[in-house]
């Protein structure tokens, strides 16, 4: 039965006849139909919203809605960039939220297994608190959730040195259509049985399936991390500065940047004074036991220096943290500037990245929209942010006209359209640009295979 033909009072209640009332929200309350795209203006509908406390409540009701032909929208934190958590054809939003226990977790052995609800920000802190390290930290890390992260495979600064999540995935457990929990891999740390399910699942989007729970690996924190930050009067001397790191073989654990527009929005709670002639920030980090960090940091400066306005290298740990609090609101300052954005995940080879911010400058421009970019520097990978009034259409479809371009130019530039926030709906039809027709043919089939009725999160990842 199509969704359209069943009242959502009915799915409701057979959603709750099934799950229990604890398990199925009343009604479908507003914060359970959007993500961040909701500051361009994106939002959606659903037929009931169901909050499973255990995998087996996920695989019930994912079998209830495939037999009935409803859609499935996994979600974790809502904070994902790319509109993958928004159910944009209606159906059933599974919120992971209530599935957010510690499986195990062996210290001495550098592992644990979460739920997929499990908060980004309280995992890092249960590690950190038995003396290990998970280092994948994308911003939002109170809100978004390990499945979240799993399902985008998200990066954060530290990706640089660290790699992405799915670097860190040892095993899954996931419920697939229709309504089958299965695991894959788990607490070993190396496995190449079979063709790499796992990695089809990790930033699958919830296209292919509910992620309930994950396996990590993990390592012991570095002694000290040591960041050095850089001022520039363009983008040619900033990324020139970049490019030193690299060419100098210093092994940054992170390497950021920001171009006028970003620094200017956030300029102004920059924990130290920003020169007045500063239109380029890096921010570098070196980490490792206190005298190794030391060494990189004092390399860091130097290869930071030439060229710079102003270097700093902040040595006390409450600096260090202001400055990386500062960093993460970065986001938020731009959104502040005009009450929404359009914010792409562009990535491109890092011999490309200056042309990359220059033209996003002139993007932005011919469409007439406040325009900056900021990121993760040294994987080559762009925010690319279009600062637009939400509420204003026409302002919006300039912006979107603009993202087409962008798209185009990753492609162009050798890169790729999505480096961190994942297709979702807002890039839908767009990868295209940058696969062949086989390889199309080849990803369709894969959804095909796993989702034979097209149920998984419809209209994502396409
Ligand atoms: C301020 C800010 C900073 C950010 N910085 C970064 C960054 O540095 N790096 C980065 O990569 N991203 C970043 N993001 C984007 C976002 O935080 C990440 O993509 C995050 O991992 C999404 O997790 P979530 O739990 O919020 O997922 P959601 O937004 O809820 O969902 C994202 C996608 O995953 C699917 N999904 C969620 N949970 C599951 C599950 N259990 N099983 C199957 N599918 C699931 C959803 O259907 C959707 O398609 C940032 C976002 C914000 C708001």
């Amino acid at each position: 039965m199509s969704t359209s033909s069943r009242p959502s009072s009915t799915v409701e209640r057979d959603l709750r006849a099934l799950l229990g009332a604890d398990a199925v929200l009343p009604g479908t309350p507003a914060a359970y139909l959007s993500d961040e795209t909701e500051t361009r203006g994106l939002h959606g509908h659903a037929e009931a919203v169901c909050l499973p406390a255990d995998a087996e409540q996920v695989a019930s009701a994912v079998a209830w809605c495939y037999e009935r032909g409803i859609p499935i929208v996994p979600r974790g934190g809502g904070t994902g960039y790319a509109g993958g958590a928004v159910p944009t054809e209606g159906g059933v939003v599974v919120a992971l939220e209530r599935m957010a226990r510690v499986r195990s977790f062996d210290p001495l052995l550098w592992r644990i297994e979460v739920e997929a609800g499990v908060r980004t920000a309280d995992l890092r802190r249960i590690v950190r608190e038995s003396g290990l390290y998970f280092p994948p930290d994308p911003g939002a890390a109170e809100q978004s959730q390990i499945g979240g992260n799993v399902a985008t495979n998200a990066g954060g600064p530290h990706a640089f040195k660290y790699g992405v999540t799915g670097a860190w995935v040892t095993g899954l457990e996931a419920v697939l259509a229709p309504g089958e929990l299965v695991r894959i891999g788990g607490a070993i740390r190396k496995d190449v049985a079979g063709y790499d399910v796992k990695k089809l699942l990790i930033g699958s989007e919830g296209t292919l399936g509910v992620v309930t729970s994950v396996w990590l690996r993990l390592i012991p924190p570095p002694e000290t991390s040591l960041p050095v930050v850089g001022f520039y009067r363009d983008i040619a001397s900033g990324t020139a500065a970049i490019a030193a790191v690299l060419g100098n073989g210093i092994a940054a654990a992170a390497l950021e940047y920001l171009d006028a527009g970003a620094l200017d929005a956030a300029r102004g709670s920059f924990p130290a004074p920003v020169p007045e002639a500063a239109r380029f920030m890096v921010i570098a980090e070196a980490d490792g036991s206190g005298n190794e960090a030391g060494r990189l940091q004092a390399e860091l400066r130097e290869a930071l220096a030439d060229g710079a306005e102003t270097v700093r290298a902040p040595a006390f740990a409450g600096d260090v943290a202001a400055l990386w609090r500062w960093r993460e609101g970065v986001s938020i300052a731009v959104t502040a500037q005009r009450g929404g954005k359009v914010s792409e995940d562009i990535v491109v080879p890092l011999d490309r990245l200056a042309e990359a911010v220059e033209r996003t400058l002139e993007i932005g421009a011919r469409h007439g929209l406040a325009t900056c970019s900021w990121g993760h520097a040294g994987d080559g990978n762009l925010h690319s942010t279009f600062m637009v009034d939400a509420h204003d259409a026409a302002e919006l479809a300039r912006a979107q006209a603009a993202a087409e371009e962008l798209f185009a130019l990753a492609v162009e530039l050798g890169g790729s359209i999505s480096g961190e926030h994942g297709t979702g709906w807002v890039k839908r039809g767009q990868l295209a640009r940058q696969w062949s027709p086989r390889l199309l043919e080849l990803h369709a089939a894969v959804k095909d295979a796993f989702d034979p009725k097209g149920l998984m999160n419809p209209g994502k990842k396409q």
